[in-house]
């Protein structure tokens, strides 16, 4: 089962993902977190990524789209995977596309987990993220069992920069702009599902199982 998972930033794609991948055993590939693991190893990438990062911007098209189909073209990807967080542009869509198509193969599903804006800054001003393991957490909706440390690891839970509010406000103007026509985009290909995803977690979660099936 080949997914993509759509939605604005914070409108909590990871945290499905990740429930998606275990229930269905396939790979969770976030190019956030492939971004993120690059810039606190110091890499090339990571130091062309994060300039953009910071700023709430993309990272251009060619430090993304290869990164992604040489993954999806690795070993554990044959049953499937889940893919959070790319394509997010028009350009990038088509290019996963061609690549499929040059394989045979094409994507099952894009879930777009819907939450309007005003309930954005809200979800980002209370995410959480692990320094040691990347795990998620929000201080309301999913808070640690002890304050201010990780569940899985026991690291630091930290606020991301570019969760505060200035960074949020422009990363969602690029969504509506970049992003969001990709809505259209896969509803013209017949594969798009709608989610109301300000529900409860476990709420969406059961409404993505619903369409992707037992
Ligand atoms: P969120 O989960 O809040 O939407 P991500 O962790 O997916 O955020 O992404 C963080 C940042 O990494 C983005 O704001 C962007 O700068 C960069 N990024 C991640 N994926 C992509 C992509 N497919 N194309 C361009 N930039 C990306
Ligand atoms: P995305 O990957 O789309 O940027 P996340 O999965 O990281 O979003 O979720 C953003 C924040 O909102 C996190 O702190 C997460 O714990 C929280 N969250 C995710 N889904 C829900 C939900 N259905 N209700 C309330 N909070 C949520
Ligand atoms: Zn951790």
């Amino acid at each position: 089962m080949k997914i993509i998972m759509l939605g604005a930033p914070g409108a909590g794609k990871g945290t499905q993902a990740k429930k998606i991948a275990e229930k269905y055993q396939i790979p969770h590939i976030s190019t956030g977190d492939i971004f993120r693991a690059n810039i606190k190893d110091g890499t090339e990438l990571g130091k062309k990524a994060k300039t953009y990062m910071d700023q709430g911007l993309l990272v251009p098209d060619e430090l993304v789209c290869d990164l992604v189909v040489d993954r999806v073209k690795q070993d554990d990807c044959r049953n499937g995977y889940i893919l959070d967080g790319f394509p997010r542009t028009i350009p990038q869509a088509e290019s996963l596309d061609a690549a499929l198509g040059q394989m045979g193969e094409s994507l099952d599903f894009a879930i777009n987990v819907d939450v309007p804006d005003e309930h954005i800054v809200n979800r980002m001003s209370g995410r959480r993220a692990c320094v040691g393991c990347g795990a998620t957490y929000h201080t309301v909706y999913a808070p640690t069992k002890k304050e201010g440390v990780c569940d899985v690891c026991g690291a630091e839970l930290i606020l991301r920069d570019d969760d505060k509010p200035e960074t949020v406000q422009k990363r969602l103007s690029v969504y509506h702009d970049q992003t969001q026509p990709l809505i259209d985009y896969y509803r013209g290909k017949g594969i798009l599902k709608d989610v109301d995803g300000t529900k409860d977690m476990d709420v969406v979660f059961q409404a993505i199982t619903d369409i992707l099936g037992a």
